[in-house]
C-alpha cells in the first residue's frame, strides 16, 4: 500500500483492549463485540492491526467515496488546520463559502443556499424543519424502506427496525415505495410497480389530509433498505402528486450522493426537481464529519426576513469545509464520478449478473455505479430470505480471502469506494464468487 507504518503489536493490542474497556459502539449489544483494529488505508485498501491488507467492498458506512487517505484531501485539511481550525457559524469564512458553492453547483438550477450540519441525520432533521416552517404543516411522509438518521425526527422518518425503539417524534407517516422484487402491489413489471406505488402514495395523502402534510421525504436510492433502484418515472410521478397538493419534496442524497450511483447526485438520473436536498457522507468522504441541506430558492428566501429556528455550534466547521473543498476538487480533477459510472456499467453490472447465473441462491442483482445489492434467497421461487447463519458465513469467507463484505439482512451490499479500478473490482468479484461457493450458495 506504500505505507511504512511501524507495526508495534503491543500498541495494536492496546487499541483492542482500550476499545473493549471504554468504547460504547453504535447499534449493538456490547458484550460480545469483537471489533477489528484498523491501522491505516489507501485507496480501496485498509490495513488491519494484524498486518492484513483488505479490499474494502463497503466504503464503511457507504461514505468513503474518494477512498482512504487521499493525498489532496489530507493536504486540504492540513492547510485549513494551519490557517484556522475553528470559527463560529455567524462569521463569513472562505472555506465555508467555497464548500457551499461547490456543493450547490451539483444541485439542480435554482438551489443556491446550503445550511451545513454535522452529518446526515441532522441534515434531514433540518430539511424537515424547513419544510414544516415553509408550509405551516406538520406531517412528513416517508417510506417504510428507508433510513434517514439517528436523531429525533430523522429516526421517526426512518422505516426500518431502528425507528421502533426511538419513535417519539410526532407527525410521521409511512408508505410503500417501489420494490418490484418484493412488490407490495402484486406488480410484475417496473411500469406496473411505478404506477401502483404512485396510486398508493396519492391515496395515503388523501386519507391523511393533504393540508396536514409538509413534505414527502425520500432517498433517491433507498440504500440501507436494500439499494432499491426506483423505476425511471417514479420521482416524476411523486413530484406531480406533491405539486398537486402543494406538498414539498425532500430528496435524501446522504448515501446516494457524490458519485455513489455514477452521478454527482443520484437524482440526476431522474427527471424531476425536489424542493430540498439533504447530503452528507460522500461530500468529503467522512474525512471530517459534515452534512447539510441544499435549499431551492423559494425555500431559502422564505427565511430572508423571518428567523430560521435551527443551528449548530459546528455548522460549517472549517476543517470539515476544507475537506469538502479538497474532496470536490479532487473528484472533479480525477473524474471519480465518471469512474464510478463506468465501473458499474462495464465491470460490476456484468460480473455480478454473471454470478447470478452461476449461484442459485442469488435472488436478484440490482444497482448502478458502485452501489449494488446482491439479494440472497433460500429458494428463487419462494424468495425466502437466506438465513442469518449463511449470511454471517459469507462475511467470514470474505474476511478469510481479504475482502470486506457488507451484509444487511439477506443482502450483500457491494459499495466500494468510487475510485476502485477495473482490476480491483474484477478481483473482488472473483473473490465473491469463491465466497459464495464456499458458503454453499
Ligand atoms: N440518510 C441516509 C440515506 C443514510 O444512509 C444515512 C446514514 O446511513 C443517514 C441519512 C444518516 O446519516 P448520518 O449517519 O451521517 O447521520
Amino acid at each position: 500500500m506504500g505505507h511504512d507504518l511501524s507495526q508495534d503489536a503491543e500498541i495494536w493490542d492496546d487499541a483492542y483492549k482500550l476499545d473493549r474497556a471504554h468504547v460504547f459502539h453504535s447499534w449493538h449489544a456490547q458484550r460480545n463485540l469483537d471489533p477489528t483494529e484498523v491501522v491505516t488505508g489507501h485507496g480501496v485498501w485498509l490495513k488491519y492491526g494484524d498486518g492484513r491488507e483488505m479490499l474494502d467492498f463497503t466504503s464503511q458506512q457507504v461514505n468513503v467515496n474518494i477512498g482512504y487517505q487521499h493525498p489532496k484531501v489530507i493536504e486540504g485539511i492540513k492547510k485549513q488546520a494551519e490557517l484556522l481550525c475553528t470559527v463560529g457559524p455567524d462569521y463569513a469564512n472562505l472555506a465555508r463559502g467555497r464548500a457551499a458553492s461547490l456543493v450547490a453547483r451539483r444541485a439542480p438550477e435554482g438551489f443556491d443556499k446550503v445550511f451545513f450540519t454535522n452529518a446526515g441525520a441532522d441534515a434531514n432533521e433540518n430539511a424537515m424543519r424547513a419544510a414544516r416552517l415553509f408550509t405551516g404543516r406538520d406531517k412528513i411522509l416517508s417510506s417504510y424502506r428507508c433510513y434517514h438518521g439517528n436523531t429525533g425526527a430523522a429516526i421517526s422518518a426512518t422505516g426500518d427496525w431502528r425507528r421502533k425503539p426511538n419513535d417519539y417524534s410526532r407527525g410521521h407517516v409511512h408508505f410503500f415505495t417501489p420494490y418490484l422484487y418484493r412488490s407490495e402491489f402484486s406488480a410484475t413489471t417496473q411500469e406496473e410497480e411505478c404506477e401502483r406505488a404512485l396510486a398508493h402514495l396519492e391515496h395515503v395523502i388523501q386519507f391523511e389530509g393533504p393540508d396536514t402534510i409538509a413534505a414527502v421525504l425520500l432517498e433517491s436510492v433507498p440504500g440501507t433498505a436494500g439499494i432499491i433502484i426506483p423505476p425511471k418515472d417514479y420521482f416524476k410521478g411523486v413530484r406531480e402528486i406533491t405539486k398537486k397538493y402543494s406538498i414539498l419534496m425532500i430528496t435524501d442524497e446522504v448515501m446516494a450522493g457524490f458519485g455513489r450511483t455514477g452521478f454527482w447526485f443520484a437524482l440526476d438520473d431522474y427527471d424531476y426537481t425536489p424542493d430540498i436536498i439533504s447530503f452528507a457522507k460522500g461530500c468529503n468522504s467522512g474525512y471530517v464529519p459534515a452534512g447539510g441541506v441544499i435549499m431551492s430558492d423559494p425555500v431559502a428566501h422564505r427565511f430572508d426576513d423571518i428567523v430560521f429556528p435551527g443551528g449548530l455550534t459546528y455548522s460549517g466547521h472549517p476543517l470539515a469545509m476544507g475537506a469538502i473543498v479538497a474532496t470536490q476538487e479532487a473528484m472533479e480533477e480525477e473524474h471519480i464520478v465518471d469512474n464510478a459510472y463506468t465501473i458499474g456499467k462495464d465491470v460490476l453490472g456484468p460480473q455480478l449478473t454473471a454470478l447470478y447465473d452461476k449461484h442459485p441462491k442469488i435472488g436478484e442483482v440490482r444497482g448502478k455505479g458502485v452501489f449494488w445489492a446482491v439479494e440472497m434467497v433460500a429458494d428463487r421461487t419462494t424468495k425466502e430470505p437466506l438465513d442469518d447463519a449463511t449470511m454471517k458465513q459469507i462475511v467470514a469467507e470474505g474476511d478469510k480471502r481479504g475482502l470486506i463484505l457488507g451484509v444487511h439482512n439477506n443482502r450483500i451490499h457491494v459499495t466500494p469506494p468510487c475510485v476502485i479500478s477495473a482490476d480491483e473490482a474484477t478481483q473482488s468479484v472473483e473473490i465473491l464468487d469463491q465466497v459464495l461457493t464456499a458458503a454453499g450458495c
